[in-house]
């Protein structure tokens, strides 16, 4: 028998192996097999069994076959060689990416005696009789590599596996060393059989008082109260008056938080119903079905998602939900939960324990978890009868893989839904332009709710011109005079206050902030990032490059400076002008670890805190209905990256910020601080007009055939040495440029190398390569061509197929 085999490893290639008679009845494609390669050994995937080996070269044996069952079926495969295909990463590591734990997951099995080798009989060999009574000798099980140490041998599987075929050994895979181990507390409680009448001190009594009144509780919290020590609780233990015990901390998700809102009684409006009819015609239908949903914030997206799902519960069909940012799934679980309590729900994201994803992944690959809920990792989820797929807030760059393998998460929705033939929603109030162009275009079905639900106001947007404002010292203050005023009030009013700062304010671009002129590339139309060390202005695309200037072009003014801000500046200023304010920050520094994110928010729906400063994480999705002010300290930080997206990104980031505020009862108010108010982003912003943005963004994209008019695949070089790396790259882009036209005839269009924005990281120096096309095909053989026997030397090489960050 031979397998076809998956490695990750750097290679296009997949390879064959022989499998030995001992191990043929425990093949089956999706198991992982440890293969030698090389003078290696490593852990495959088996794609395929192929009648014969249909290969001259000598077919080499697999070693071991860890896996119990499968973890994908060959009906998975299509969507993975797509994957593999399309973004120019070799198969086996995409199956190591997105396979749970992937490659990093160690695992091994152990062996059990069963019943029915009580009896040791003729039958068995000397060999085998060694195994079984070693096995006898470990009722809890012994492990393969264990078993191979006390028995001194390593060929142990060919004995195994026919002791397991006839059924004298049970088998089975546990995760060895496993990341998370399970977590312990100690816990305190009263005897119940407290006698009455005993004598305490006052700290005693205090604490037999306490345990009385919550029952059994953790030391430490008690400790926390009391200021006990676990001496003292043993030496009462001692005494007959407490109980400590350990308890296990349950691992996985956990319960879901409640956060937020919940509402189960909720009867559609009629532009719910419309949208609903269409979507369960979709789902009705059983064929890929693309729809774009186009909701404003507040306009009941959550409740459409929420009866499509049900719909696809009512059959027997499944359904995942994407969410772009791990933040974001405590409170969709938790509304989700309440709202389906009969069915289980499974959460999968990067940042849920490796073994709980593992579990998970296997639940639901045997059909008992029908409804997966995660942020991009999800789309991977090995659902049966997948009947539905939601990718909510779509136009979120967090769908955006950017490291290993760069996949987008909404483009893999549609991928997948076409292969399965689902129903696919893409919903947002500010969608990208490219699904709108799609949806205008009639590929996506076009499905709007206008409206915010009840006919709530959007809040009526302020923008504040920066150019007019001045502190005491003549300089252009962080939070203008308006804002500070809002604050005031929000506070006098009880009422709780957003602050937010874009997150890629560390580019730092020239401006004037006299008449809020940005230095632009001729070429790219996207603005140039100020080196101050070297004085000049670069274009990270083409590498177009001038001196900084003192003087601006425009307005002839002569107070240009470079402009960036940090959320730390940020609270040291709040909490200048407003001292006794309760103010948190939220932001990736202060949300490293998993709850951190939770507890700000919870902190803000108990009203624990008054002014609430953030990046991007909190323009996302939270529904808290005391929110009635939004500021938005530097509009401009995203409309002067050098992305050709920077203004879609702005509008979307200012609409959604918008849409944080006012969503309960009490109408919001929304302040824009700019430099540039006359930009269309900000303008549309203001009117909470999506249409009208699309309408002045487009001719932009057309006339520089920039997405969706045309395709992107940008390559990523690194390099240790600076000049070395300059000159191979320089040669790259010949070559590059060479090749596009022999093989287009200069339909791809080669921008760059250039520079990355970011030119150095960790030590590697960095550039960046664009190839532009309208056809998707050839930019793919052109890549391919490139990338053959590319990246040998010390230039390291990415690529990546419609790139979204461009630092
Ligand atoms: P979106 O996802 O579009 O931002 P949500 O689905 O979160 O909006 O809805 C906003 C609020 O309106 C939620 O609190 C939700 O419970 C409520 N809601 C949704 N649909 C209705 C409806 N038909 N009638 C009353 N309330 C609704
Ligand atoms: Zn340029």
């Amino acid at each position: 028998m031979f397998i076809r085999v998956a490695v990750p490893i750097p290679s296009a290639q997949t390879f064959t192996y022989a499998v030995p008679a001992a191990l043929v009845s425990a093949v089956a494609v999706g198991k992982r097999v440890l293969v030698p390669v090389g003078k290696r050994r490593i852990t495959g995937f088996i794609i395929g069994i192929p009648d014969e080996a249909n290969c001259s070269q000598e077919v080499k044996e697999i070693i071991d076959l860890p896996d119990t069952e499968p973890l994908f079926r060959k009906e998975d495969l299509a969507f993975y060689e797509w994957i593999s295909r399309y973004y120019l990463h070799p198969l086996g590591k995409v199956l190591g990416e997105i396979l749970p734990g992937g490659i990093a997951l160690r695992s091994e099995r152990w062996f059990f005696r069963s019943d029915k080798a009580a009896t040791l009989d003729q039958r068995f060999s000397e060999r085998q009789k060694a195994i079984l009574e070693q096995m006898a000798r470990s009722p809890k099980g012994i492990s393969l590599s264990s078993l191979r140490r006390v028995l001194g041998r390593s060929d142990l599987y060919g004995d195994l596996h026919s002791l397991e075929a006839a059924g004298f050994v049970i088998a089975e895979e546990r995760l060895n060393r496993p990341s998370v181990r399970p977590k312990k507390e100690r816990w305190v409680e009263l005897r119940p059989d407290l006698p009455a009448g005993m004598k305490f001190t006052a700290k005693q009594s205090a604490l037999v008082g306490i345990l009385r009144d919550r029952g059994a509780m953790p030391v430490i919290a008690l400790h926390k109260t009391l200021s006990t020590t676990l001496a003292s609780l043993r030496t009462l233990e001692g005494k007959g008056i407490l109980r400590l015990f350990e308890k296990e901390v349950a691992r996985g998700p956990g319960p879901a938080p409640s956060l937020g809102r919940i509402d189960n009684n909720i009867t559609p409006n009629e532009a719910q119903t419309m949208v609903l009819d269409d979507i369960l015609q979709c789902i009705a239908s059983g064929r890929f079905s693309p729809c774009l949903l186009h909701g404003v914030t507040g306009s009941g997206k959550t409740e459409v998602y929420f009866r499509a799902i049900a719909e696809v519960l009512k059959g027997d069909g499944g359904a995942i939900y994407l969410v772009p940012e791990i933040a974001l799934t405590g409170q969709l679980l938790s509304r989700i939960v309440s709202r389906f309590p009969q069915q289980e729900i499974a959460v999968l994201h990067s940042g849920i324990s490796l073994r709980a994803r593992y579990d998970q992944w296997k639940r639901i690959g045997r059909g008992e978890v029908r409804v997966v809920v995660g942020a991009r990792s999800a789309l991977f989820a090995p659902v049966r009868n997948l009947r539905l797929i939601v990718v909510d807030e779509e136009h979120d760059p967090s769908y955006k893989q950017d490291d290993r393998l760069r996949y987008h998460a909404r483009d893999l929705a549609l991928v997948r839904g076409r292969l399965s033939e689902t129903t696919v929603i893409l919903g947002s109030a500010t969608p990208a332009i490219q699904s709108y162009f799609h949806a205008v275009g009639g590929r996506y079905r076009a499905l709007t709710l206008p409206t915010r639900i009840d006919d709530r106001p959007l809040p009526p947007v302020e923008v504040v011109d920066m150019r007019t404002q001045r502190d005491e010292r003549g300089l252009t203050p962080l939070i203008s005079g308006a804002l500070i005023e809002a604050i005031r009030e929000t506070l006098a009013g009880g009422r709780q206050t957003l602050l937010f700062l874009n997150r890629r304010g560390f580019h730092t671009h020239l401006f004037c902030p006299d008449c809020g002129h940005v230095f632009t590339c001729p070429n790219c139309d996207i603005s140039l990032t100020h080196h101050a060390s070297e004085g000049v202005l670069k274009c990270h695309h083409c590498d177009f490059s001038t001196r900084a200037a003192a003087r601006c072009p425009s307005c002839k003014g002569n107070r240009v400076r470079s402009y960036g801000a940090g959320t730390e500046r940020v609270e040291e200023e709040v909490k200048t002008l407003f001292p006794t304010a309760r103010i948190a920050r939220m932001d990736s520094d202060t949300t490293t670890r998993g709850g951190d994110s939770q507890r700000i928010l919870r902190g803000l729906d108990r009203g624990e805190i008054d002014i609430l400063i953030g990046t991007q994480m909190i323009t996302k999705g939270h529904d808290f209905p005391s929110i009635t002010l939004v500021g938005v300290l530097a509009a401009d930080a995203s409309l002067n990256i050098p992305d050709f997206r920077a203004a879609e990104r702005t509008f979307q980031i200012l609409t959604q910020v918008s849409g944080r505020g006012g969503r309960g009862d009490r109408p919001g108010r929304v302040i824009i601080q700019t430099f540039t108010p006359g930009h269309y982003a900000i303008r549309r912003s203001q009117e909470h007009d999506y249409g009208g943005f699309y309408a002045d963004e487009l001719p932009f994209r057309r006339q520089l055939a920039y997405p969706p008019f045309s395709r992107l695949i940008g390559l990523q070089f690194s390099c240790l040495k600076k000049a070395e790396g300059k000159k191979a790259v320089a040669e790259f882009g010949a070559r590059a440029r060479a090749l596009a036209l022999a093989m287009t005839g200069g339909k791809v269009e080669v921008i760059g190398p250039a520079e990355s924005p970011l030119a150095r990281i960790r030590g590697r120096y960095r550039w960046q390569l664009l190839l532009k096309g309208k056809d998707s095909r050839s930019l793919h053989l052109l890549s391919e061509k490139l990338l053959e026997g590319a990246g040998r030397d010390s230039l390291e090489i990415q690529v990546d197929v419609d790139p979204v960050n461009f630092m």
